[in-house]
């Protein structure tokens, strides 16, 4: 079958990775002139990477490292040491540090918590410990009707006090989903502590060793291509027209500098673009069905990443940090823990700027103003002197991942839609790892699968195997 997938960013890549691994024919149409999306990247003048996010990837993530393990690049992985770490707001430049021992889960994840004694009190380490109980034990249909409060309600109703929402739950919110726990939909950093205490490397963090294009979209794509597929670039989708039945005939791409749009046919259409593009393109007969009315209730939040490069090193930290600053929420010097942007001489920070809403509309040098004001707290020795700024770059993303506030998850659509050759995938689809890089690897997947199981080939009879989605 001939599948066309509007979209090259992870799930797109992701799902005409499994198709041609199914025996069909996909092509993907990537609107930009970079693939990846929301992990897209590209070379400032100088040829340093500007990246659209710092991302991490996570020992918990099966599915994403399944797929680098098909495509025999797991060895791009750079594993952290198995900790997480905190900035202190009221002790400017000192760390604590969760240090995960190598014992079984959810033994060593208990362990870091218990040893850690600059964040929490031992009253509120109990508190804490006996409020999570359900969440451990009934697992993830109690995690799931959590979702219906947000994390600041949920800490209250468990009687855990309002300090352990400032001291963990911000930083985690925010890092999670880009919003503040008194937004964000309890199930949300619930369903990441049980990842975390189920398995021994679950929280454990690990960097691509280079710019996701290169280093990660590029070998989809030399798997899709070798394999009778295609990914074009620069190719937006435009319009999707129907047949009198409601199915898809065409998609119709917008031609670019002059050039005149372009249908193309195809067996099966899937949408891999985000909810808030695919919104914009349903047709209206479709738009009346409930199962496409639902995607009004997602939206895309705002977030902003901002690099900058130092005349010096800042620090030898190599690993994510949780800045815990009202502006910021996770940062790394990427000079130390990315493999491709190391510099033994000269720091670069690459940071997270969320809650972004009151943000995304300043201009770039507000938000780089604003930004080394804050790095002032976390790098007192060197901030605002003698450390010296070389430059910066700012990369707003009005709508990135959708908003995962309470009661969006009963709106996030399965991948078969109601119309018989169109199917979506993109990390705001049904899948138990919200907006993530792993979310979306596995909305690709499940994609692929559905439609492997309509069209069953010679190449695959039976549906390609999924790792534990939950
Ligand atoms: C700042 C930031 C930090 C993040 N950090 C992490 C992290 O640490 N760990 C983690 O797991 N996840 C992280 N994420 C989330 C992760 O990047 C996303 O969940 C994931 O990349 C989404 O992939 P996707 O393919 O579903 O969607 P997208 O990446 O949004 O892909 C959609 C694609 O569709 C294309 N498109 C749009 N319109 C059209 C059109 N008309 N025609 C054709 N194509 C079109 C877009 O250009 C894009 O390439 C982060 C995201 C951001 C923004």
């Amino acid at each position: 079958m001939r599948v066309a997938i509007a979209g090259g960013g992870l799930a797109g890549l992701a799902c005409a990775k499994y198709l041609v691994d199914a025996g069909h024919q996909p092509i993907v149409f990537e609107s930009r002139d970079v693939l990846g999306g929301l992990v897209a990247a590209w070379k400032d003048k100088d040829g340093d990477w500007v990246e659209t996010g710092l991302h991490n990837f996570f020992g918990a993530y099966p599915n994403m490292l399944q797929l680098m393990g098909e495509l025999e690049i797991l060895d791009r992985l750079q594993w952290k040491r198995h900790a997480l770490i905190f900035n202190q707001p009221d002790k400017p430049g000192v760390l604590s540090w969760f240090d995960v021992p190598d014992l079984p889960a959810p033994i060593n994840v208990i362990t870091s918590i218990i040893r850690n004694n600059d964040m929490l009190t031992w009253g509120q380490k109990v508190k804490l410990a006996v409020g999570l109980i359900p969440a451990i034990v009934r697992g993830d249909k109690y995690v799931e009707s959590m979702d219906k409060y947000t994390m600041t309600e949920w800490l209250k109703m468990r009687g855990i006090d309002q300090e352990v929402d400032r001291e963990i739950f911000i930083a985690a919110s925010k890092a999670l989903k880009f919003i503040d726990p008194d937004k964000i939909s309890a199930t949300i950093p619930l369903r990441a502590l049980n990842k975390f205490l189920q398995q021994k490397n679950g929280s454990r963090i690990g960097y691509l060793d280079g710019a996701p294009p290169e280093r990660l979209c590029q070998p989809m794509v030399d798997y899709i291509t070798a394999r009778g597929g295609e990914v074009r670039t620069s190719s937006p989708l435009k319009q999707i027209v129907l047949n009198a039945d409601g199915t898809i005939e065409k998609f119709i791409l917008r031609g670019l500098d002059g050039a005149p749009d372009q249908d193309v046919d195809a067996d099966i259409y899937v949408s891999a673009m985000s909810v808030d593009v695919i919104k914009t393109l349903l047709p209206d007969s479709w738009y009346a069905m409930p199962y496409f009315k639902q995607l009004d209730e997602l939206e895309g939040v705002p977030v902003i990443n901002v690099q900058i490069w130092f005349d010096r090193k800042l620090t030898d930290i190599d690993h994510t940090l949780f800045s815990r600053s009202p502006i910021l929420s996770v940062y790394s010097d990427m000079s130390n823990s990315c493999k491709e942007y190391e510099d033994p001489d000269k720091s670069m920070l690459e940071l997270v700027v969320a809650p972004a809403e009151d943000w995304i509309a300043k201009s770039d040098q507000e938000i780089v103003d604003a930004t080394l004001k804050e790095l002032e707290k976390l790098f007192p020795e060197h901030l605002p002197a003698p450390a010296k700024v070389l430059k910066t770059h700012v990369v707003k993303t009005p709508r990135s991942i959708y908003t995962a506030t309470p009661g969006r998850e009963q709106f996030r659509p399965v991948q078969t839609t109601p119309i018989e050759n169109f199917y979506l995938a993109g990390s705001y689809t049904a899948q138990p790892f919200f907006g993530s890089m792993e979310g979306a690897v596995l909305s690709g997947k499940l994609a692929a699968q559905a439609i492997a199981a309509r069209y069953p080939t010679a190449e695959s009879p039976t549906p390609p195997t999924l790792v534990a989605a939950s």
